[in-house]
């Protein structure tokens, strides 16, 4: 069973692994994973996967789906290599000055297309639209376990980005906890609010959209900019315009333009940086606390193009060389035309 610790210090949560303990050299050989050989995700191989949790199968023909077999869209599967546990109680204990409880939660891997050699930038979007459905799909079955108090998507694209297999997927963790970085934002958020009675978000996309210097794209309902404190290169937001506090209550119409802007960024970005290594993530509000005003869910995209080392590993504080103004810009100049995309310069 895994197991979650507190630091006493600072408060942050980790989870400690305790099944699949690594000895030192097993770091070294991970790297090798991802490279060809035989694809689990793969269309036809649905008998290698732990058993799906949700499929869509347009393709049925009117009969009874069969679960674990070939006709899906998008299909979820529990994560052969789960960082936490579904099964039993959190049992939160003291161990002397610490805090621990068990490593309870879900951890899901979301197969975004059948197809090996297709990436969610390639997708059309209709089927990133399936992928966002999915999505909301999975959050709002798991925030029916009450244990659960925060689910985060991610994605990890590319090796170097932590990606272990290729073929397109996302992951899902309902934690029982709510992780650092989004009570960070929150907290924020909040005391914005409490001084200005406007949430921070709705205020920067205002600011920005009319100053237009960082905005990277913009559709009826979402806009695409790089933050004005950015931590890393190209890293760039996708928030909606209208104020909602969690991504997984968004009204329905909004998902195909969602998709869009997702597609939008992510051709751009194969254009300007040469197809990067990226993670994606989700941030929202903690599922078990109703809509609230000064929190706003949005998208976050990091391109994984600089190795944080010493100094931001030591100290949480990001040296970035590229100033938004201009990876703004680059992105926003990128054609969208044509997905097969050509490497510039
Ligand atoms: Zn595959
Ligand atoms: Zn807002």
């Amino acid at each position: 069973m895994p197991e979650l610790r507190k630091d006493p210090i600072v408060g942050r949560w980790v989870i400690i692994s305790t099944d699949r303990a690594k000895r030192p050299t097993d770091f070294f050989r991970e790297q090798f994973r991802i490279k060809g050989g035989f694809c689990p995700f793969c269309y036809g191989n649905e008998h290698k996967t732990p058993p799906e949790v949700q499929a869509y199968r347009p393709n049925n023909n009117g009969g009874t789906p069969q679960r674990d077999t070939p006709g899906w869209n998008v299909r979820v599967v529990p994560n052969k290599f789960p960082a936490l546990g579904i099964e039993g109680d959190l049992s939160r204990q003291a161990d002397g000055m610490f805090d621990r409880m068990n490593g309870i939660g879900a951890h899901e891997v979301i197969i975004e297309t059948p197809d090996h050699t297709a990436t969610l930038a390639s997708l059309p979007a209709k089927r990133i639209e399936d992928v966002l459905w999915t999505f909301r799909d999975r959050i709002l079955d798991l925030k029916k376990d009450r244990r659960f108090k925060y689910v985060l998507i991610f994605k990890n694209h590319g090796e170097a980005a932590g990606a272990t297999l290729e073929h397109a997927h996302s992951q899902l963790i309902a934690l029982p906890i709510i992780p650092i970085y989004v009570q960070e934002e929150i907290e924020g958020a909040k005391q914005y609010f409490i001084y200005k009675e406007r949430c921070v978000f709705c205020d920067i996309i205002r600011q920005e959209t009319e100053a237009g210097s960082r905005i990277v794209a913009e559709n009826p309902d979402f806009v695409t900019l790089a933050p004005y404190a950015p931590r890393f290169p190209f890293e760039t937001w996708i928030l909606p315009k209208r104020h909602e506090s969690a991504f997984e209550n968004s009204s329905s119409p909004m998902f195909e333009n969602l998709a869009k802007a997702i597609k939008t960024l992510l051709i751009k970005a194969d254009r300007v940086l040469d197809h990067p290594p990226y993670n994606l993530v989700i941030h929202s509000s903690p599922v078990q606390e109703p809509n609230n005003d000064h929190y706003h869910w949005h998208i976050e995209f990091m391109p994984k193009l600089t190795k944080t080392a010493g100094f931001e590993r030591g100290t949480g504080f990001h040296i970035n060389p590229t100033p938004p103004e201009e990876s703004a810009k680059f992105l926003r100049e990128a054609s969208v035309e044509d997905p097969v995309i050509v490497p510039i310069g």
